[in-house]
């Protein structure tokens, strides 16, 4: 290990790789350290968006198809209602395993140059740098990517300061051939089900509620079209279980240390955007790495959450609230452009006048539905 480096980024996950891979494009010098051993899984709906896919080009990581599986859009799917809608331009997201997204960025990252040390857990931050076992590694910068229960966000003082809605979520794999190539959302009385298929016979399913003791199997009994898909269907990974929802902080800085991925805030599993997210992060994290300035990623962080954030809190509005779910499905099939443009919006694409218009139809549809 060596004694000094320009970036030492604590935790080797998807934001901590993609910080190392877009610092080393800057030429830093950058070393990662994280606890656990590679590759690392992780509950996940393991759906990247095309605009977190575009991310990822930017870092210099095109997925290959053979370990990815392609979605054309997001289908909503209630007791007896469905409704869809395409990506614009005819795009496609990608669905991948989290350990074989795991390894294509440690590829990525070693292939840049990056120092990657597992099974080596970060004791401590110190003006100096980094506390590795008994020593002290100098770091110009530091960069927290440790997950959404950050410890370095409370060495650097970064704590959350706004009270977060959470919700409990939980993810298996089943062996079954995909039905669809849409990615879906089945909203249930107390819980949604999100399908992804991830390869040419297994489909992730995750769970999000408000109950901590739901697991995906009691949760599909909610969930009639998923259960039926399912039925049969072996099991082929272990439950695994993650806590969501939005979480902001008002600082992702503080002096040398600057924050990532979940570590530096979360938006609900909903929005399928964690990742994609991490990896825009990682981008304007390298440019102000660059320009010695963390106040302008401060800015931009707050720009690139401002979306994913908005969204979901839209999107949670139909949670545990069937009538409202019948209805926006209803309105949806109707209107299905309306539904279209809302996820290009997801996307990142700028709101027209059209979208008052929608919004105008969509609040008819709702009241009259
Ligand atoms: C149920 C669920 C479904 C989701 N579905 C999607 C989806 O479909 N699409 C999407 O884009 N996003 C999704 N997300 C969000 C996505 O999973 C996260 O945003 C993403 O994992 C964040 O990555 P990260 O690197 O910030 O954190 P993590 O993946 O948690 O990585 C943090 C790393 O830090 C290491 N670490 C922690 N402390 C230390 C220490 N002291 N020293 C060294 N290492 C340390 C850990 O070992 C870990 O490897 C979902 C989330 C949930 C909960």
């Amino acid at each position: 290990m060596r004694d000094a480096t320009d970036v030492f980024v604590v935790g080797g996950g998807p934001a901590g790789l993609a910080a190392a891979i877009a610092a080393r494009h800057r030429g830093l010098r950058v070393v990662v350290a994280d606890g656990a051993e590679p590759p690392i899984d992780k509950a996940c709906g393991e759906g990247l968006m095309p605009d977190g896919l575009a991310a990822l080009e930017r870092l210099g990581l095109e997925l290959p198809a053979a370990d990815a599986f392609p979605f054309r859009g997001i289908r909503f799917l209630s007791a007896k209602l469905a409704a869809d809608a395409q990506f614009p331009d005819g795009g496609r997201g990608l669905a991948v395993r989290r350990p074989t997204l795991h390894r294509f960025l440690i590829e990525r990252a070693q292939q840049m140059g990056a120092e990657l040390m597992w099974r080596t857990s970060v004791g401590g931050i110190s003006p100096e740098g980094v506390r590795v076992g008994n020593r002290t590694v100098r770091a110009r910068w530091i960069v927290g990517a440790d997950g959404a229960y950050s410890r370095v966000r409370t060495w650097a003082a970064l704590e959350p300061c706004f009270r977060p809605r959470l919700r409990y979520a939980f993810r298996r794999h089943y062996r079954v051939v995909p039905w669809t190539d849409y990615m879906e959302v089945h909203w249930g009385q107390s819980c949604q089900g999100y399908a992804t298929a991830v390869g040419q016979d297994q489909v992730c399913v995750a769970l999000a509620s408000n109950d901590r003791n739901l697991r995906v199997q009691d949760g599909l009994r909610s969930l009639p079209w998923l259960s039926a898909r399912l039925r049969g269907a072996a099991t082929v990974s272990a439950e695994r279980g993650a806590i969501t929802g939005n979480r902001r902080l008002k600082r992702v800085w503080q002096g040398k240390v600057a924050l990532i991925g979940d570590a530096s805030g979360t938006v609900d599993a909903i929005t399928g955007e964690g990742l994609g997210l991490s990896f825009r992060q990682a981008l304007a994290l390298a440019d102000s790495l660059e320009s010695g300035n963390l106040a302008t990623y401060q800015r931009e962080h707050r720009r690139l959450m401002l979306r994913p954030l908005q969204m979901a809190r839209l999107m949670l509005l139909l949670d545990r609230r069937p009538r409202l779910q019948r209805r926006t499905l209803e309105a949806f099939r109707q209107h299905p452009q309306i539904f279209r443009r809302l996820l290009a919006l997801h996307l990142g694409e700028m709101p027209t006048p059209q979208l008052v218009w929608d919004g105008l139809t969509l609040g008819w549809g709702l009241l009259t539905a």
